[in-house]
């Protein structure tokens, strides 16, 4: 488990005390940060040189106080067309904690535009990936927290530019390993650059080895040199199974967007972000109608201490969707409240599994133990179990969060209108979405977000998604009920007051259609509250003989079979039996017939109940696809829920056959 960069302040500049070295020079940081890695890597004239829609991907090893980053995106700014995107991944095994960020950020009050920014954004670095958007999209950080020599090997993207830092090669031989360097040639694009303050032998062997030109140049200031190279050779491409490999691009910038939901305006809002035409239909005559209509929304992260697939992008998604909600609403706009989350240990379970939590090592400001009376403190209301504690989490209105989203020139919606075919040119590629009335709206690429229904269309009826009716209850909040601060979870959960009633649910009902408001449902809602907090259910009972119940809501939770989310491309199911017969016989063949993508095809759907903590970052994963971009999780997490995964797994166990 990595833990947070441990600093000496020597004369006011940060010095690593675990690797006895400086994180820049002690005379002239953003001189020389300048010098090293901007202008050999030549980035001014490079992203002067972009094309109005283009993108250009940075990496780095050692993101530390982000200083390179901030001058590469000051650089950017001052020379790169407008319409054109930058696409940061930064890899640091110690982050800085905020509070040394902004210590050392503040150093350079020429970049305090830049810096303010980021430190808006940077937040509780566990481990893992966080996605940051900067600068209205123009601008992505992927940070990725770990071990570089462990992280490189996940990285899905193509590199521009190349930032070797990490510390002095004597001071930190680990990282600067033969590994490394092929990695590095591995995710270059063909003329790669890579520019460090080293001049290493080893270092110079190592990426000459791996296919980089290396040459020595002079260094900055008193170091008389550093080096500096290009990508001449790329390895022989290793096998990528070609289910997973990333479709082509599309030719055109437009997307129709099929699902109002947060599914839907996540992926709107990242496509339009990046300069795209989004066209976004809903049948209802409101977005958010359905499962992303209740009142209220919890910010919850349920984690194992596995570190499972599901925690991995919980990790990711629930700082993402912070950020979002926090850029878009801003801070306490009645829409979202970051009231922290309380999860009880309300059984012997319960409890083993967040004592193992507690110890996993995550950030204590992202969730920490609590006994029962703290718990109780925290929450206002007095509880009878110990248990977890998310201070940053909370709950959102839901629908705030999918106007905010869609809320961009770049979008437009059309509501009430039902989606019953998708063509797809064959001439131009371009698709059209048809309502009963006649065609929609054209794009490029179709992306369907519409839960459960996704499954409607043709193309994608072999997706296997189930829908799960839940019904929330609006019990009315008394003087009594207000005092509660937090979101309190056990099997079910209630929010804090808005808006005069607090939001409690919800009931898990399978194989139910319905969407009528039950009051057998409220029942069991409440009898969940008295269970998890007797004081709050006696609270809200005031007087009378129990809660008020003032209002309802029931809709479907969309869920797959590893109750994973779908986020990506789709294959044609018939040609996807029949391009790898050897899977059928042999499941560790490693065929390369391409897959057979449906062109310009892509579901973002199987949010759950998670969508307010998946959803947001959806969009970016569909965004890398569409874009060519920079993947927002490791490889193994955008496999994870991957829609292919399905199909696979029924064509290796010889369940599909050829038509
Ligand atoms: N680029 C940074 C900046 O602009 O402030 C300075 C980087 S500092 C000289 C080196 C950074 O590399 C430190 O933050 C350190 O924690 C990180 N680092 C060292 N070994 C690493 C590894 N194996 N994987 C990832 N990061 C590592």
């Amino acid at each position: 488990m990595t833990h947070n960069a441990e600093l000496d302040w020597r004369d006011g500049q940060p010095f690593s005390t675990t690797f006895g070295d400086v994180y820049f020079s002690r005379t002239s940081g953003l001189d020389e940060t300048r010098h090293v890695f901007l202008d050999n890597n030549r980035l001014a004239e490079r992203f002067a040189a972009l094309a109005p829609d283009g993108v250009f991907t940075i990496a780095e090893t050692g993101f530390g106080t982000g200083l390179n980053v901030l001058c590469a995106w000051q650089c950017f700014e001052e020379h790169a067309p407008p319409g054109a995107r930058l696409d940061i991944v930064s890899m640091e095994k110690h982050p800085l904690s905020r509070e040394d960020l902004a210590r050392a950020l503040a150093l350079w009050p020429e970049l305090s535009d830049f810096s303010g920014k980021l430190l808006a954004q940077y937040g509780v670095p566990g481990p893992g990936w966080h996605r940051l958007v900067l600068a209205e999209g123009r601008v992505t950080l992927t940070l990725v927290i770990g071990d570089a020599l462990d992280t490189i090997q996940e990285i899905d993207t193509r590199v521009d530019a190349w930032f070797l830092d990490g510390f002095a090669p004597s001071k930190n031989p680990g990282m600067w390993h033969p590994e490394l360097f092929s990695a590095m040639a591995r995710l270059g694009r063909d003329g790669a650059t890579f520019a460090t303050f080293t001049c290493a032998g080893a270092v110079r062997r190592g990426l000459a080895e791996a296919g980089f030109h290396v040459e020595k140049v002079p260094g900055h200031g008193q170091k008389r040199e550093m080096c500096r190279g290009v990508l001449i050779k790329q390895p022989e491409p290793e096998w990528e199974a070609p289910w997973y490999a990333r479709p082509p691009l599309p030719a055109g910038r437009s997307a129709i967007v099929v699902g109002g939901g947060l599914a839907g305006a996540a992926s709107a809002r990242s496509l339009a972000a990046r300069g795209w035409q989004v066209t976004l239909v809903e049948r209802h005559p409101a977005l958010a109608a359905e499962g992303s209509g209740n009142p209220q929304g919890v910010l919850y992260a349920k984690l194992s201490a596995h570190f499972t697939p599901l925690t991995r992008l919980i990790l990711s998604g629930y700082g993402f969707s912070l950020r979002t909600l926090s850029a878009l609403l801003g801070p306490d706009t009645g829409a979202w409240r970051s009231s922290g989350v309380l999860q009880l240990g309300f059984d012997e379970e319960e409890r083993k599994r967040q004592a193992q939590l507690a110890a996993a090592g995550l950030p204590e400001d992202f969730v920490r133990a609590v006994t029962e009376k703290e718990a109780s403190a925290l929450a206002g209301i007095p509880l009878s179990s110990p248990g977890l504690f998310f201070p940053e989490g909370g709950w959102a209105h839901p629908p705030a969060l999918v106007a905010a989203m869609t809320d961009h020139p770049n979008i437009t919606v059309r509501a009430g209108q039902p989606v019953i075919e998708l063509d797809r040119n064959p001439v131009d590629g371009e698709w059209i979405a048809v309502g009963p009335e006649g065609p929609l709206a054209i794009g490029s690429v179709v992306v369907l977000a519409s839960a459960a229904d996704t499954a409607d269309f043709d193309s994608t009826c072999h997706l296997p998604l189930k829908r799960i009716r839940g019904q929330i209850t609006q019990a009315r909040a008394t003087a009594g009920s207000r005092r509660l601060n937090t979101v309190l979870c056990a099997e079910g959960y209630i929010s804090p007051e808005r808006g005069g009633s607090h939001c409690l649910g919800a009931t898990f009902t399978f194989n139910d259609d319905g969407t009528d408001v039950r009051d057998s449902e409220h029942d069991a809602n409440l009898a969940m509250l008295a269970g998890m907090a007797p004081a709050l259910h006696a609270a809200l009972g005031e007087a009378r003989s129990g809660p008020q119940v003032e209002g309802g809501r029931a809709a479907f939770r969309c869920t797959s079979p590893d109750y994973l989310p779908m986020i990506g491309p789709v294959v044609r199911q018939e040609d996807f039996v029949a391009a790898w017969p050897e899977l059928a016989r042999d499941a560790t063949s490693r065929p390369a017939t391409p897959a057979p993508w449906c062109p310009g095809l892509y579901v973002n759907t199987a949010h759950g109940s998670r969508g307010l903590v998946t959803a947001p970052l959806s969009g970016e994963i569909l965004a890398s696809y569409l874009c060519g971009e920079t993947a927002p999780l490791p490889s193994s997490l955008m496999r994870a829920v991957h829609p292919n995964r399905f199909l696979l797994r029924d064509l290796s166990r010889g369940k599909l056959t050829s038509r």
